[in-house]
């Protein structure tokens, strides 16, 4: 795990001035001395300082080859789908990120790439899906928003023996806490809008290779489609990057606690978070990874909507927002906001249940938030009990 005198200081003092921070090189084209004699950048779709910068900081981070920096996760996930061809198969998480669910299905399905899901938290239920067709096995740990954690080592073995390339998605655990490649998988993908932004405010995402020779493909995709990621949003990645570990640090410690509050609340019925030790898959997410995040969800003993709603009008610091991993702590209801496209009996039996609610815990005071917490659990109750009074 590369540590923070390690990061801080692969962040390159420009050469040229000694600027201590990144510059940004707000340029489309470059002069050229002659035709294909260039400083080693021509056009700043192909190539950008400040995003090589960006690209290089990360590929350490990741402990990989190649860092390629795209407009948004979304973006660099397309990128990676765009190494299959017709006829090539994904095996995926059945707890998909939504978006990564619509981009395969909706967009994909219709160039002949298909895709099944299996509960990937068993790595044997992986082992006995994969057909020949089977090129890209697509991984999410923890998932959103139930925490499930994967056996990355294990997966990337039965990857490795079948001829098939293993991507994660390292959004929720960040570099800080889990490093995909060192276990044995080829790519891993960020959305860099979470924790590696870490102050929500841009939207940007990252791929980066353990080998040269998908780094080149991946490269060669990034040129030929476009979806770049703009100078001044990598420059932002990479001042966000510079306080990553001190970032990850907190998030963790204050979710961890506030796990271990919600999990003896009376108006609490299930707790969501890898760092308890009554998460199912406690026991690999403490092996595989430094802490346990920031990303917590719960459901109420009184399993309704209206009881979720009602708690998350109703906190002060946790603002109602899609989205995770900025300083700012963030609640969201996904049965109405991330989820909603779910039929209902779906998303249920994926563990989404109508309560469920899912906390980005943020910098704050852990006491503060907890407090914060306390009088939203009390405001439920007279909500409810107005309610009932008024129907009875
Ligand atoms: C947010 C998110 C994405 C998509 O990233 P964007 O930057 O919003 O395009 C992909 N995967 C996971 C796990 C995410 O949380």
């Amino acid at each position: 795990m590369s540590n923070a005198t390690q990061l801080i200081h692969s962040i390159p003092v420009d050469p040229q001035t000694g600027s201590i921070a990144v510059p940004i090189y707000q340029t489309s084209t470059f002069v050229q001395d002659a035709p294909g004699v260039n400083k080693g950048y021509d056009y700043a779709r192909s190539n950008n300082p400040t995003r090589a910068t960006l690209e290089q900081i990360v590929a350490q981070l990741e402990q990989g080859h190649t860092g390629v920096a795209f407009g948004s996760g979304l973006a660099a996930i397309d990128a990676v789908i765009k190494l299959l061809k017709a006829g090539d198969e994904i095996l995926a998480v059945d707890d998909i990120y939504g978006g990564a669910f619509r981009l395969f299905t909706h967009i994909y399905e219709k160039f002949g790439i298909s895709v099944r899901y299996v509960d990937t938290t068993k790595a044997e239920n992986v082992f006995d899906a994969i057909t020949p067709q089977t090129k890209l096995i697509w991984l999410e740990t923890p998932t959103n928003p139930t925490l499930k954690i994967s056996d990355i080592a294990a997966i990337a073995a039965i990857a490795k023996a079948s001829g098939c390339i293993l991507c994660v998605d390292n959004t929720f655990a960040s570099p800080a806490l889990q490093l995909p490649l060192t276990l044995g998988a080829d790519i891993v993908v960020h959305s860099a809008t979470k924790y590696l932004g870490g102050h929500s405010d841009l939207i940007a995402g990252l791929v980066v290779t353990r080998e040269k020779e998908l780094g080149d493909k991946i490269k060669f995709i990034q040129n030929a489609s476009g979806a770049i990621l703009a100078p001044f949003d990598s420059w932002l990645v990479i001042r966000g990057i510079e306080t990553l570990h001190l970032r990850v640090r907190q998030h963790s410690a204050n979710a961890l606690e506030i796990a271990r509050y919600l999990e003896q609340h009376p108006q609490v019925d299930k707790v969501f978070y890898p760092g308890l030790a009554s998460h199912p898959n406690h026991d690999i997410a403490k092996k595989q990874s430094k802490a346990f995040g920031g990303v917590i969800s719960f459901t109420l003993k009184n399993n309704t909507e209206e009881a979720a709603i009602a708690f998350v009008t109703h906190t002060k610091f946790f603002k109602l927002a899609e989205s995770l991993g900025g300083v700012k702590s963030l609640l969201c209801h996904p049965a109405n906001m991330t989820h909603k496209s779910i039929p209902a009996d779906k998303r249920r039996a994926a563990g989404v249940a109508d309560s469920l609610i899912r906390l980005s815990v943020g910098l704050e005071e852990t006491d503060d938030l907890i407090n914060d917490l306390d009088q939203a659990f009390t405001s439920i109750t007279q909500k409810l009990a107005v309610k009932e009074y008024a129907d009875s």
